[in-house]
């Protein structure tokens, strides 16, 4: 079981990172993301995703991102932060992998060193900066092995059978 924590609110909202940082959770295999005052749009968005692709993808808008850490420790999560200053996925991948609930901590600004002390593994994705969507999109990859990739949903209106060329899709509401 894999859920998203997104720490920080930017005084401008981004909300396209903010929407691609949940579509790449739900479709690289979490099944919830927790994160700072949304744009209700957004949470329409992945909701409209769900219901024509399938899954029940969460998100829930949270006050205080200690709580959520301090909740999913005791119910036996291990915390994953990632960080460019944490150790490198590549050596630490293999024991990750086999914990049974992660919950993957992403900073959308400057996080606060409790971050760092609360987390059970602080992990770099390679020691250059990058982006939270990037560093969650590679971690779940990494840590399911491309699993999500052979992933279909029998709630989905739709589904798309992969082509060589153009788009075929099959309309699952009609069957
Ligand atoms: N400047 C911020 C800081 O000092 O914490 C980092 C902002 S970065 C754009 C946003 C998030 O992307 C980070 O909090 C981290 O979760 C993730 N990130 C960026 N580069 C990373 C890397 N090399 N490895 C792991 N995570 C990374």
């Amino acid at each position: 079981k894999i859920e998203v924590l997104r720490i920080g609110t930017r005084l401008v909202r981004d909300d396209r990172v903010t929407t691609h940082v949940t579509l790449v959770s739900r479709a690289f295999g979490a099944s919830k993301i927790y994160m700072y005052d949304a744009n209700p749009e957004i949470i329409e968005t992945v909701y409209k995703v769900n219901k024509m692709w399938g899954s029940d993808f969460k998100v829930e808008i949270i006050e205080n991102w200690k709580d959520i850490i301090k909740l999913k420790k005791k119910d036996l999560f291990k915390i994953v932060h990632l960080t460019m200053y944490g150790e490198n996925i590549n050596d630490i991948q293999d024991q990750v992998k086999k914990e049974e609930k992660i919950l993957i901590v992403v900073g959308a600004e400057k996080v606060p060193r409790e971050a760092y002390d609360m987390a059970d593994y602080n992990i770099a994705i390679g020691n250059q900066p990058h982006s939270e969507i990037s560093a969650l999109a590679i971690l779940l990859d990494r840590i399911s092995q491309g699993q999500y990739l052979q992933k279909k949903y029998s709630d989905a209106e739709r589904e798309i059978v992969p082509t060589k060329k153009g788009k075929n899709v099959i309309d699952k509401t009609t069957n």
